[in-house]
């Protein structure tokens, strides 16, 4: 099954080339695509319970036979042959076909009451019946647009942390993060919701919180979950102790990382999902500049329009009014919850990269950031002398850090972006960068420490 390569080519000329698995497992995946299709337009050839179990198989079946097929001949280590040539990881048409079929999806999911009114029925009618036979079983009543939408989200993370995992399978750190991102995606964010719900008619997702869930400190609702008896009163406890005293704790002594590349279902789905397009993450000092000022900002907004909202109901409505209260919430929850996370933030992967969201406007990620840049014990230490400046590192860093910049200078990298996923680690030929904990140093003392070791022990030995 294996392909010779007969080309005296430095570079593969026929970088995209399938074998007959892939061929075979790619057939398959598109059965289950068509399923989804007609389920969605109403093409009633089968019953939508039908319509599941292929879409499902297909997946399944389809995604193994691809990924075994990828794989199971070639030697341990990460490939990431064919990236800038396929045309659906290098903004090709198929890329661009890909954002506009995800970004479609999202504006139909977060719009519908617009879409229904537009395509004068239920845009999503033929979807959700399709998942009542797995909400039955999970909640106990009949699929609606929000399940469709956390399975869906929980499949891409499963099928994809899996085809991860082989990818980076001679890597442990990989492997782990990953099987924890699946872990808490599966069990905190899809089954553990739908379990609550069928048992007592309310759903917590309790690997989210403030100010990621923009709205937990809304009062609002937060009246909402108080009145949920036990488990409501345990949800807002939760929800503050992980908000305001294990974030800082842990960020101090892990970097953000434990969150973005271990809990976060954003991050879950962005490494998964999103890991063949990391690459696409625009680099250059302006995406940089704007990142600082628009993450930032977004924090400063949620931050300053919860406590206008507490204090506004503190003062009986005496501040805001209720017209320009609910606007406020309202606002936020659209621009930034829906199109920016959403739409922004998933449907343009195929040609932005996978950390849009994270990277531009996750104020959990600005919050963990600012703790992790000026007091944590998180760095990346570069072994400079080692480094060839083959780039691996700037390139696939999905946060658009230039990794090699630091490498090249022997300098750490403590970076308030850096999520920590360790793939510039991963994917460097000469194990020049270490993901650490270390003692805290003071701004002045890296500086110091980096002035020392611009001439390394390694150079002198060349040298002499
Ligand atoms: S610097 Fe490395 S660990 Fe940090 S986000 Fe980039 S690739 Fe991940
Ligand atoms: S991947 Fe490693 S060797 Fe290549 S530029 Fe980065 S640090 Fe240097």
């Amino acid at each position: 099954m294996s392909q010779v390569n007969n080309s005296l080519s430095f570079a593969n000329p026929h970088p995209a080339n399938f074998n007959t698995l892939q061929k075979i497992g790619l057939a398959i995946i598109a059965i289950g695509l068509l399923a989804i299709t007609f389920a969605w337009l109403n093409i009633s050839l089968v019953s939508p319970a039908i319509y599941l179990y292929f879409m499902l198989g297909g997946f399944a079946i389809g995604g193994g036979l691809f990924f075994y097929g990828s794989y199971y001949d070639s030697p341990e280590g990460i490939k990431n042959n064919s990236n800038f040539f396929s045309s659906l990881t290098s903004r090709g048409a198929l890329g661009w076909i890909a954002g506009i079929v995800i970004t479609g999806f999202y504006l139909c999911l977060y719009f519908k009451d617009y879409t229904d009114k537009i395509l004068q029925g239920n845009s999503l009618g033929g979807l959700i019946a399709m998942f009542d036979p797995i909400s039955y079983l999970l909640r106990g009543r009949p699929s609606d647009q929000w399940f469709v939408y956390g399975s869906f989200y929980t499949l891409a993370v499963t099928i994809m942390g899996i085809k991860f995992i082989v990818k980076y399978r001679h890597n442990r750190y990989q492997q782990v993060r990953t099987i924890s991102v699946m872990f808490f995606q599966l069990i905190f964010a899809w089954m553990l919701p739908g379990i609550l719900l069928r048992l007592y008619n309310y759903e917590p997702y309790w690997s989210y919180f403030f100010p990621l869930d923009y709205d937990a400190l809304f009062p609002s609702n937060l009246s909402y979950i108080a009145s949920n008896g036990a488990l409501g009163q345990f949800t807002i406890f939760w929800g503050l102790i992980l908000a305001f005293i294990a974030t800082p704790i842990l960020t101090y002594f892990s970097g953000k990382r434990w969150y973005c590349s271990w809990v976060c279902g954003c991050g879950g789905l962005a490494e998964t999902a999103g890991d063949p397009f990391r690459h696409l993450s625009d680099k250059s000092l302006k995406a940089w500049k704007i990142e600082r000022w628009l993450i930032h900002s977004v924090l400063a907004a949620i931050i300053i329009i919860t406590i206008l909202l507490l204090v506004d109901v503190s003062l009986q409505g005496g501040l805001l009014g209720e017209n320009l209260a609910k606007g406020l919430s309202r606002g936020y929850g659209l621009a930034i919850g829906s199109i920016f996370s959403g739409v922004v933030g998933v449907g343009f992967y195929p040609l932005l990269g996978s950390r849009v969201w994270c990277r531009f406007g996750c104020p959990m990620a600005a919050y963990m950031g600012i703790i992790q840049r000026f007091k944590s014990r998180f760095r990346i230490t570069t072994n400079g002398a080692q480094c060839i400046s083959c780039g691996n590192c700037s390139t696939y860093c999905e946060m658009g850090i230039d990794v090699r910049w630091y490498a090249q200078r022997n300098q750490n990298i403590v970076r308030a972006s850096c999520v920590g996923c360790g793939v510039c680690s991963a994917v460097c030929p000469r194990g020049v960068l270490k993901l650490e904990t270390g003692p805290e140093t003071s701004k002045r003392t890296e500086i110091q420490m980096n002035a020392i070791s611009f001439i390394s022990a390694d150079d002198v030995d060349v040298l002499s």
